[in-house]
This record gives C-alpha cells, structure tokens and sequence, in this order.
C-alpha cells in the first residue's frame, strides 16, 4: 500500500516527538508499505516566525515572508529524515518546490494549480520513506517560493494523496479523532467516527480547525480516504487491528464518500473566534467586495474569508474572518482608511452543522435554546447544512454549549 501520513506541528513540537513520529513512519515501512510524510512546522514555529517579521517592520512584503515562513516545514523535513535514517531506513527530505508542488504566485495564500512530483516518485522506486516540507510550493511563472495560507500542510498532503493515488492519507495530530464540539468547551462533546466530505467541508468552512478547509475541498474532489487520528501510540491504537481502512475509525474519524445520515441529525458545533463588521462606503456592493479583495491585495493584506454581507443605501457591511496576523493588518488599515470602517470587532461565530437543517424545526429549536440563555443573536445565516450565529465573543462559550444540546449522544 501507498500511504500518506501528515504530521501537525503539536505532534513535532520537540525533538522527542519527532522520533516517535520517525518510530510511528519506520513501523509502517516495516509493514511493507511505501510510505510519504508531509510535516508541519514545530509546534509554534509559524507564530514565531511571524512575530521575528513583525519586529523589523510592520508591513514585511509578502515575498519575503514566504521565504521566512516556509523555513518552518524544511526545519521538521530534515529532522525527521535524520531520525529516520538514524533508525536505518532511507529517507529523503524534500521541499514543496522540490516535490513538484506548484501553485499561483500570490503569496501567504496561494492555491495549488498542479503536481509534478516525479522526484518524489524516483525516490518511491528507490525503496526510499519520502518526506515532504508541507504548507508550501513554487510559482512556475514567477520561480519564487509561496506558501498556501495558514494550516495549508493539510492541503499538500491531500495534493499528493491525489496525485500519486495514495490508498488512503492519514492526518496526525495530538487528538484522538474529530469531536462534535471542542472538549475543553463542551463537557459532553463526543467523538465523531464517521464522516462524508460535504458535513467536514463545512465544519471548516465555519471554524472547525482540524482541517485545513481547502483541504477537504480537495479530497472531496479526489475522493482521497482520509483518516483523522493520534499522533500517538496509546491503549486504543495498541489494541486496535487495523486490516481495513474502515478499521480506522475504530480510533479516530475516518472520512470517506459513503457516509449516511439520516435527515435531520445535529452533527457538530464550531466557532470562529475573531469576525469583525466592516462596514463599507461604496457606490454597490461590487465595489466593497473590491475593496476587500484588491484594495487589500494591494496593501499586502491577504483576502479575508467573507462569511456574511449586505448592503443598505450606500454602505455595505461585510462580516469576515481571517488568522490573527491578517485581522491585526485590517484593522490598521481601516483606521486609517475613510471608506472602511470597523463596526464592530469584538464578534465570533457559532455554527451548527446539520443535515436536513431546513427541515423539521432545527431553526426554531435551537433559537430557543438561545433564548433560554438570553444569548442575543446580532446576525445569523441558514444553508443548506448549518445554522450561523454571529454573536459577541464573550458569549463564545455559552453559545456553543447551548446549540451543543442540540446534538445527541450517538
Ligand atoms: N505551519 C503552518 C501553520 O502553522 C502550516 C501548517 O501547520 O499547516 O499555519
Ligand atoms: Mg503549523
């Protein structure tokens, strides 16, 4: 078998971890398996990064940032592949660039646009563990290095299951498996085995962090079998004989294209910590999406991730999200810009998603749960698989235990 393993930074965060994550990879080998690793950086390594940048200037070019942040990945590739060497197993550390990973040229938030990883192949046939810097690639039109937007090693993993029709691609973290709230929230959150691509698609999509959303979105294509597991060897993985990929979800969640539920089923509660409401003084509400994007662009500030708009008279408001370091950009800039203003930016999301949510009384309940809260509501939207509520971030919490209720112990 051809597998692909991810490991997240909290699972490389100090050299130890990384020689059991090397024993966890050598283990497979032995097995008989081919076997290619994508890392991430070392645990905080990324913020530090970003913060060293922040102390020469506050506007570094995002260029340049690129080649700082994409140090990260190459620290954790070549570490693992001296430890795996140092257990006699030949491995090789390749770059994004070096593995074929070529994207767009917009920097800190590029999109893959193909793979030619014949390298990583040649190094397959020379019995060789492959392991792969992930979060980054190279532009073929500019030849510069970019990286793919915060937990983007997700996404080069799922690019290389595809390419290189991997069985199934395994993403390691320091969790067991993919919860229906966060535990440290909900008491009561439980974990979730089985999952289809649409209900984890907009898990992320609405704040889930186990995944990188595009990453989902890749695998849906793809139909890449994906295993969400720990890190970590421990009672449950020691016991568990895994034969089959379903076996998987025996411990953590698996995600695979014939998962059913039954309409309607409360699946999950996620949240985005930080939306603001910027309202917008444009002629139409093309413009304002204008400004978010290409005003931005220009200023160096990577486009947002828009959850909710509208637009009244001359004035559009537009509720967005977006990591730390690029909320922090926006802020500046729209205090120091007339046309946009923050409304609002102490707000969060809460979401519950759910199938069949236009049906039955999905809506109508978890209002009142709410409401018996006295949580206010300042906006909300209803699609097809979630309810979104947009409330002030110190009701975080109590809004997320609230909607949880909705969810029954399977
Ligand atoms: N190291 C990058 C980040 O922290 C990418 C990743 O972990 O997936 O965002
Ligand atoms: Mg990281």
């Amino acid at each position: 078998m051809l597998i692909i393993q991810k490991y997240g930074g909290a699972t490389l965060e100090t050299p130890e971890k990384i020689k059991t994550a090397a024993a966890r990879i050598a283990d497979y080998k032995n097995k008989g398996n081919q076997v290619v690793v994508i890392v991430s950086a070392m645990g905080q390594t990324t913020n530090q990064l970003l913060s060293l940048s922040q102390q020469v200037s506050k506007n570094p070019l995002l260029r340049e940032l690129d080649m700082l942040l994409s140090v990260g990945e190459r620290i954790s590739m070549s570490l693992m592949s001296i430890a795996l060497n140092d257990l006699n197993h030949h491995a090789i550390s390749l770059t994004g660039s070096q593995a074929g990973i070529l994207t767009d040229d917009e920097h800190v938030s590029a999109m893959i646009i193909d793979v030619k990883a014949h390298r990583v192949i040649e190094a397959l046939k020379e019995n060789k563990i492959v392991i792969i810097a992930g979060f980054q690639g190279v532009s073929p039109l500019t030849k510069e290095i970019t990286t793919l937007g915060r937990g983007g090693s997700d996404t080069t993993a799922v690019a290389m299951a595809a390419f290189l029709k991997a069985n199934h691609c395994e993403i390691l973290k320091d969790v067991s498996s993919i919860y229906s709230a966060d535990p440290k929230i909900v008491k009561s959150a439980h974990p979730i085995h089985q999952l289809n691509y649409a209900v984890l698609l907009e898990m992320t999509y609405w704040g889930a962090k186990v995944l990188h959303y595009r990453s989902v979105e890749l695998a849906s294509i793809n139909k890449i079998n994906l295993y969400i597991g720990p890190a970590q060897s421990s009672e449950t993985t020691k016991n568990t004989e895994i034969k089959t990929f379903k076996d998987f979800s025996k411990i953590g969640t698996i995600i695979h294209e014939d998962v059913m539920f039954e309409s309607t089923r409360a699946i999950a509660v996620n949240s985005h910590q930080n939306v603001y409401a910027l309202s917008i003084k444009s002629k139409n509400q093309s413009a304002a999406i204008n400004m978010v994007s290409e005003n931005f662009r220009k200023n160096q500030i990577s486009t947002p991730q828009i959850l909710f708009g509208f637009t009244q008279k001359d004035e559009t408001t537009l509720l967005i999200t977006a990591p730390q370091e690029v909320m922090s950009l926006i802020k500046n800039y729209c205090n120091s810009n007339q046309d946009c203003q923050l409304q609002n930016e102490n707000l969060c999301s809460v979401s519950l998603t759910c199938t069949g949510s236009s049906l039955n009384d999905v809506l109508t309940l978890s209002q009142k749960k709410l409401s018996e809260q006295n949580i206010s509501v300042q906006y909300f939207t209803q699609s097809a698989m979630s309810l979104n509520f947009f409330v002030a971030q110190d009701l975080k919490e109590k809004t997320i235990q609230a909607l949880h209720q909705m969810i029954e112990n399977p």
